[in-house]
């Protein structure tokens, strides 16, 4: 827990150097600390620090640690960045100010439908399998216009687009195609970029980086 606020100074240093080199203004770039797997008491270490944008990518977990943070802490902002089921999307737009992994017709529908149920909007970003790989989720770059014109058409305002590039490649021309993709489509959010490779992200345009490992150490078991 002890290094969780150093870790923060360091990435947030790190994040202001890449913004200065690559000409783009420190605000421009948001940091997303990745919680998942790790205990509330890491959480309440990074809120203490000051940070107040947190990624969680299961729902159930997610509900656990930040609903009693979120009455404590009215400017902590939540992310959600894995996979959301249509059976968990109630509770999902309880919780998440932001739902990243939006990727899939059925979910556009339920979250349209629930969004006005409950008259809370989460901000929306889809998120896009950038190499087509088929073990991912995400939309295809070739459906991307369809879905968003699908998407649209139920109401729902799409702020951005997110990827996960490959574990194996370079992940800078991917980050480009991505950026591509958001200017061409008008979005102003781009979700990009990890532990080890936010700073080629932060070149590359992102608006968010999700970064866990280097703020809160590693996961027991990787997901
Ligand atoms: C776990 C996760 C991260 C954080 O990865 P680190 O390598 O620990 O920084 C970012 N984005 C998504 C979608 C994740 O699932």
């Amino acid at each position: 827990m002890t290094h969780i606020a150093e870790n923060l100074a360091l990435i947030t240093a790190k994040i202001e150097e890449t913004c200065q080199k690559n000409g783009r203004p420190p605000a421009a770039v948001t940091l997303v600390a990745v919680s998942k797997t790790h205990p509330i008491e890491a959480v309440e270490a990074a809120l203490a620090a000051g940070q107040r944008m947190f990624g969680e990518n299961r729902v159930q977990e997610a509900a656990t640690k930040f609903a009693p943070l979120k009455s404590r802490f009215p400017d902590l902002e939540l992310h959600l960045i894995g996979p959301l089921q249509t059976n968990k999307v109630h509770e999902a737009i309880r919780l998440f100010d932001v739902i990243e992994t939006l990727d899939r017709p059925k979910l556009a529908d339920a979250l349209a439908t629930e969004m006005k149920k409950q008259e809370r909007f989460p901000r929306l970003y889809i998120e896009v399998n950038i190499a087509a790989e088929p073990q991912k989720a995400g939309v295809l770059p070739e459906n991307l216009d369809a879905f968003i014109a699908l998407c649209r058409e139920l109401g729902l305002k799409i702020d951005g687009l997110m990827c996960l590039p490959p574990v194996d490649q370079d992940p800078a021309p991917h980050f480009a195609q991505l950026r591509l993709m958001a200017t061409r489509l008008g979005l102003a959010e781009l979700s990009m970029g990890m532990s080890a490779d936010f700073e080629e992200a932060i070149a590359a345009g992102a608006t968010h980086v999700r970064v866990g490992t280097a703020i809160f150490g590693d996961r027991d078991k990787p997901r």
